[in-house]
């Protein structure tokens, strides 16, 4: 049956990496290749089953190429998934073993870290791969993403503004802000700066502290956010959070926040929020500070150019909503569609003949 899952969404390879002595046991999926070699973080995880596991690794690597490409990067998509519990099951042996496979792969995908895996691990299998970025300082990493995340996050949510309310001031606005974490302090910085009121929550009393303390915010119970009168809602906690019972709650004209998978459902819930005349900014687009900072590194990495791509997600969210409207669709859709149409561009880009092809990777 595996093959006809791959059909499905046109997977180009999956590759089972097994090694007894270590315990590895962790697949590789490269979802598209067009754009570039496929980037993707390695999960660890204590997966229940093995297709289970296949499964995330699928889904994680189509995302990948959405969101890589909707970026505007010149990667395609793909993930690993390691099945095995990251508290325990972690060695040299094993990420080095992993490492080796990554190699195999002759820069087809590159990974990084992802939930379960640690910069630390990214070093480890850096001892025998090239193609793996979010490595330590003292291999020229990018370092921390959230603050190239959380710019990301301002200024979509600048161009979100402009879509709601014809300007892309913040300045007067209130902004109902979900989890006040890492990427969201410094949004929040962003947002006051401009002169925006800021109502806060989180699950960390700390965390309120701060932004209450350092932003003059209001803080708000973590089940009332959804309900505050305010202009945007940004979620930056968790996911799955706009949904049947939160939707009808919202008392705002947009939503644009750090979180990944914001929509339960995405095609029922986007058009439940269009209904409403809710704007909705597409997370993965909203949130791809992160991965354009650490794709930087594949250069030797660069803040200043890092920084003025991030400051392009303005301009994707240009496009998406352009396409939105042009194609009369929501602007969940809009944002797969550009990712689409892009990759679509670039296959007949690259369909002219040429016998040395150009690679982004520079050599390290
Ligand atoms: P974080 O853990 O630092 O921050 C999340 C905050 O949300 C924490 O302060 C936490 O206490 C709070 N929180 C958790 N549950 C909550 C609840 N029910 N109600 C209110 N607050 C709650 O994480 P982060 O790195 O800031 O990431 C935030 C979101 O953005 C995540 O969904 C993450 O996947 C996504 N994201 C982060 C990056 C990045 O660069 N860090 C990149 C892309 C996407």
């Amino acid at each position: 049956m595996i093959f006809e899952t791959l059909e499905q969404y046109d997977y180009e390879q999956v590759v089972f990496c097994q090694d007894k002595a270590s315990g590895l046991k962790a697949i590789i999926a490269i979802h598209d290749t067009t754009l570039g070699p496929a980037l993707g973080g390695c999960r660890m995880w204590p997966y229940a089953t093995e297709e289970e596991a296949i499964e995330d690794a699928l889904r994680l690597a189509r995302g990948m190429t959405y969101k890589n490409a909707a970026a505007g990067l010149n990667l395609g998509g793909g993930k690993t998934v390691v099945i095995g519990d990251p508290k325990k099951d972690k060695s040299e042996a094993l990420f080095r073993a992993l490492g080796r496979y990554v190699q195999s792969l002759n820069g087809r995908y590159i990974t990084a870290e992802d939930v379960g895996t640690s910069v630390s691990d990214m070093d480890t299998m850096h001892e025998e791969t090239d193609y793996v970025v979010g490595l330590s300082e003292s291999f020229g990493s990018s370092g921390n993403p959230s603050p190239l995340t959380a710019l990301g996050v301002y200024q979509a949510m600048k161009r979100t503004a402009k879509e709601a309310f014809g300007s892309d001031e913040l300045k007067g606005l209130k902004i109902a802000v979900q989890g006040v974490g890492n990427v969201s302090y410094t949004l929040c910085k962003y947002l006051h700066e401009e002169g925006a009121e800021l109502i806060v929550t989180d699950i960390f009393q700390q965390s309120i502290d701060r932004a209450v303390n350092d932003f003059g915010a209001t803080a708000v119970e973590p089940d009332e956010i959804y309900g505050i009168e305010a202009d945007i809602f940004a979620p930056c906690a968790l996911g799955g959070i706009l949904n049947d019972e939160t939707i009808p709650q919202l008392k705002v004209k947009a939503v644009c926040g750090s979180s990944n998978n914001q929509l339960k459902d995405m095609e029922k819930h986007s058009a439940q929020l269009a209904e409403r005349n809710i704007i909705y900014a597409p997370d993965f687009v909203v949130n791809s500070g992160g991965v354009i900072n650490v794709a930087d590194e594949l250069h030797g990495y660069n803040e200043k150019r890092a920084t003025d791509k991030v400051k392009e997600i303005y301009n994707q969210m240009d496009k998406i909503f352009e396409i939105a409207k042009r194609d009369n669709i929501s602007t969940a859709l809009a944002a797969d569609r550009m990712a689409e149409e892009r990759i679509d561009q670039m296959m007949r880009v690259r369909s002219t003949f040429s016998r040395h092809e150009h690679s982004i990777i520079s050599r390290r």
